[in-house]
């Protein structure tokens, strides 16, 4: 699985939203795919199941998979892979934090 998180900003590098820049809004880990926030927009049609409820066309973003997408970096702006770096609290106890490759800042 990518080291994306819901809430990083991505951009998609290839398919109809190449180049669209959304927000990671679900991470689907089992299928290494990521549903960004306007990317992937697909309708749907909802058809009435009881009285009263309407029927019509819903826009929901799809998931897509984790590859298709780069993280753009909080900090210098640039898409990035993400490196882990690994810090020493204290004996024993490790805290895993995420690099821009680019500009070598910690992201999180
Ligand atoms: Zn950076």
């Amino acid at each position: 699985m990518s080291r994306i998180k819901v809430g990083d900003e991505v951009v998609v590098l290839s398919g109809k939203d190449k180049g669209k820049i959304g927000k990671v809004i679900e991470r689907i880990p089992k299928e290494n795919k990521l549903v960004v926030e306007g990317v992937n927009v697909v309708k749907r049609h909802i058809r009435a199941r009881r009285r009263g409820q309407e029927s019509g066309i819903v826009e929901k973003e799809a998931p897509i998979p984790s590859c298709k997408v780069m993280l753009i970096c909080p900090r210098c702006g640039k898409r990035t892979r993400i490196g882990v770096k690994i810090t020493e609290l204290a004996e024993g106890e490790k805290e895993k934090l995420r690099i821009c490759k680019k500009c070598g800042e910690v992201i999180d």
